[in-house]
């Protein structure tokens, strides 16, 4: 399938590739930290290869997207393709025996944050630029780099807002999360939330005279729960989730200062993952009625500055199966690999889906290193990554 003329010069490109990742695991691109640095880095390299690019930033201008895209030299009626990769990492524990922001190589793994999720995905398609840049290119192909994927795609939406904009609607997305290069067709949605509960402070001896936050937090998640059965009463037939409902889960309740004070602040964190949007759209519904016509009212009664506020922390969208997927097909045609697989890990795949994008999470590594300490990507899913990108640039060009 490799049809780059010799071995040498493959050889050549895994090793740019490496290079390359090595200076991304050096950008230290936590999550809502700036990550303008990488951006610059990656645009740089981009822009000297001929690409155009425009970037997207988040409210303070810190954190940013960048969208570059190497143009067709022959037009064609064939689909962009967009490479996809999140520019952020998860932050970094105790314990690891590397220095996490120094990449490590190490029997044939390379170790550092990011290695894995997701930045070998984005060094092979930088390192792969250069060849795509002297193709007589037939289409489009863009690089999307966004930031803040990790703490409920904060950036993707941005940018997606914009490529509408410029009308790049119609296309194949290939989102390099770690799969080991396996294609991912689906994944639930992930929707975050934290409600936060102000009653009024009192001495516990009169509880009639407070409004006590932590107790109607309390009926707020029996509610949850409650709401909670019904998602699995609502489970779709031939589901293809593990559990095939969509699941609510309580994280965290925080609130109250002592045994004898009435509360006046609590929170509540929670989240659902959602198999079809509909579920969410009805927890949402129910849940807001309840809080609007039962609590808030009875709170309001005692102390009219009550307030319930739910904040939506990120409501990443699931991801669908279409059974006649492009992006699936073409990764197909050029791996081999015909099956199609689920995961239950939340992506921007269903934020590309969701503008008639074709989609497809695949990319270099695997998810059990990803979010460890540790974290390491086997060198030689980067090789097989490349050769990816090598099929996809013969299936762009005419010669
Ligand atoms: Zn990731």
């Amino acid at each position: 399938m490799l049809n780059m003329s010799t071995e040498n010069n493959f050889d050549h490109l895994f090793n740019n590739s490496v290079e390359i990742l090595t200076d991304l695991i050096g950008f230290k691109t936590i999550s809502g930290e700036d990550n303008s640095s990488l951006i610059d880095y990656c645009d740089n390299i981009l822009k000297k290869l001929g690409a155009t690019s425009f970037r997207t930033y988040d409210d303070n201008k810190q954190r940013v997207n960048l969208f570059a895209t190497l143009k067709s030299k022959s037009p064609s009626n064939k689909k962009p393709i967009i490479l996809s990769g999140h520019t952020d990492v998860v932050p970094v524990s105790k314990g690891w025996t590397t220095d996490p922001f120094k990449a490590t190589i190490k029997n044939d793994k390379l170790y550092g944050r990011g290695s894995c999720d997701m930045k070998g995905f984005i060094a092979c398609t930088l390192a792969f630029a250069p060849i795509y840049s002297k193709t007589n290119l037939d289409r489009d192909i863009h690089f999307s780099f966004t930031f803040d994927e990790e703490t409920a795609c904060q950036g993707a939406p941005i940018l997606i807002e914009e490529l509408k904009k410029r009308d790049i609607k119609d296309g194949i997305c290939i989102i390099g999360e770690p799969t080991n290069m396996k294609i991912i067709d689906a994944h639930k949605g992930c929707y975050e939330y934290t409600t936060y509960f102000k009653g009024l402070a009192g001495h516990s001896s009169t509880p009639n005279k407070g409004v006590s936050a932590v107790e109607y937090a309390a009926r707020y998640v029996n509610k949850l729960i409650e709401l909670r059965e019904k998602l699995k009463e609502r489970a779709p037939q031939n589901s293809i989730f593990d559990p095939p409902h969509s699941t609510l889960s309580i994280g965290g309740i925080f609130g109250g200062i002592a045994h004898n004070v009435i509360a006046d602040k609590c929170h509540v964190n929670w989240e659902t993952r959602p198999v079809v949007k509909e579920d969410a759209e009805f927890l949402n519904k129910e849940l807001d009625k309840f809080t609007n016509e039962i609590l808030l009212p009875e709170m309001k009664k005692i102390f009219p500055n009550s307030s319930i506020e739910k904040d939506i922390i990120g409501e990443i969208i699931g991801f669908d199966r279409d059974d006649r997927s492009e992006a699936c097909e073409l990764i197909s045609s050029l791996t081999g690999d015909n099956s199609r697989q689920v995961v239950s890990f939340g992506t921007e795949a269903g934020l590309f889906q969701e503008v008639g994008i074709s989609t497809v999470v695949c990319g270099p590594g695997s998810i059990e290193q990803a979010h460890k300490i540790d974290e390491y990507i086997v060198l030689d899913e980067l090789k097989k990554c490349l050769r990816l990108l090598d099929g996809i640039k013969n299936k762009s060009s005419l010669n």
